[in-house]
């Protein structure tokens, strides 16, 4: 096949939860809530079923949710668009980015991302037989706090960009990290993209919880709207991760393009959860702040608890995670750590190698991804445990 061994094994987040399962530990690996959805966006799934919509929805979506995630963009970004022909439905952001980068990268295109990366990227650009090139984040210690800090490096970012780039694959809030690009980073990615005829791929399945400045989204820079394809996702902003509805907006010739594949990838994406994604979707603001607000509060349980035990830690911006440096602790392999902590501490952990090519990971070989999606209790107990194991 096209993927690299280590791409075609089972992905770290669904080795880490086997281990999590197997040793009985607390998960703070694979990112996904313990929180229920929102009242009105559960009912309005089972209200679905109970009426009968559990066939084969329109390919494109369901117009009730195409018309919502338009309504979405306009309210929350100013972007206008049409819900006939610039948005698609898809199962999961994960399915919109597969079927963006194989309908739109041609076998030798460069597609750009930071470093580290959501693990899928790499698959699927080879998948597409392209060409990934990275721009690293760097990390330094906060003088004040002596908190880990993860940056942009814009001159390397500026350096990933040549005349074969075809897309930039901009994940912000991002994960690993929780990092939300600044407006120099955003513009500066606007501009080469438009000096190098290049597309814009935006993942923003964290644009909503954020926990301080507001998300920005690349299409809203001037300019950007045409050659941008943004890509969003139910399972963050609304506990549902298991629903695996997802979208994107585009301009028509795009959206028909990446059409193209998604219909021989899944055909459509699952019916009663589409009016319930939309019922999400027109919440008040209110509501959407609520549920930012109160995993702001679990980010600082783990953050300060994690802090008070000897890692170095990130507060991130925004997102469900943290990183943490374990080598004041003594311990500069994460991966090594990673492997015995279920086992020894009884906790899971993600190792932020999971997120580098081979090799690349540099400082960060020492560094563990955790969850605070958690309820807070899960958070406790696990600082417990690492307290007593540290
Ligand atoms: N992109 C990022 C950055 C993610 O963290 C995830 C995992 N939730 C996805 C995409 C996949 O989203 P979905 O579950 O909607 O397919
Ligand atoms: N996005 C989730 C994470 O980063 C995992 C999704 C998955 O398991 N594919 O933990």
């Amino acid at each position: 096949g096209l993927l690299k061994d280590g791409e075609a094994r089972p992905t770290v987040f669904a080795q880490m939860s086997a281990r999590a399962a197997a040793h009985g530990a607390l998960n703070l690996g694979q990112g996904f809530p313990d929180d229920a959805p929102p009242t009105a966006v559960s009912e309005a799934a089972v209200d679905a079923i109970r009426e009968g919509r559990n066939q084969y929805p329109p390919g494109a979506g369901e117009a009730v949710l195409r018309e919502a995630i338009a309504e979405h963009q306009a309210r929350w970004y100013g972007l206008r668009w049409d819900p006939a022909s610039e948005v698609l439905v898809s199962t999961g952001a994960t399915e919109a980015l597969a079927a963006t980068l194989l309908a739109l990268v041609q076998p030798g295109d460069e597609v750009i991302t930071l470093e580290p990366f959501y693990d899928q990227y790499a698959a699927i650009i080879a998948l597409a037989g392209g060409v990934h090139r990275t721009a690293p984040l760097t990390s330094r210690t906060d003088e004040t706090t002596g908190d880990l800090v993860l940056e942009v490096d814009e001159d390397a970012l500026r350096d990933a960009f040549s005349p074969r780039t075809r897309a930039v694959l901009v994940n912000t809030p991002h994960n690993p990290t929780g990092l939300m690009l600044a407006q120099s980073t955003l513009q500066l990615i606007a501009d080469e993209a438009a000096r190098h005829d290049a597309l814009i791929v935006t993942d923003e399945v964290y644009e909503h919880l954020t926990f301080g400045a507001a998300h920005r989204p690349l299409a809203s820079l001037p300019g950007a709207q045409d050659r941008t394809i943004s890509i969003s996702s139910a399972g963050k902003t609304f506990s549902v991760t298991g629903w695996k509805i997802g979208w994107l907006t585009a301009r028509p010739e795009l959206i028909t393009a990446i059409t193209g594949v998604k219909q021989w990838l899944t055909y459509s994406s699952g019916a009663p959860f589409q009016p319930a994604v939309a019922a999400g979707l027109a919440m008040p603001p209110s509501a959407f702040h609520e549920l930012a607000e109160d995993l702001r509060g679990r980010r600082d349980l783990l953050t300060d608890g994690l802090r008070e035990i000897g890692f170095r830690v990130s507060v991130p911006e925004a997102g469900y995670f943290t990183v943490a440096d374990a080598s004041p602790l003594g311990e500069p392999d994460a991966d090594a750590l990673a492997e015995r902590l279920p086992a020894e501490a009884g906790v899971v952990a993600i190792p932020l190698t999971a997120f580098y090519r081979e090799g690349q990971a540099g400082a960060a070989t020492a560094y563990l991804r955790m969850a605070f999606c958690k309820s807070r209790a899960t958070i406790e107990q696990a600082l417990e445990k690492l307290e007593a194991w540290a």
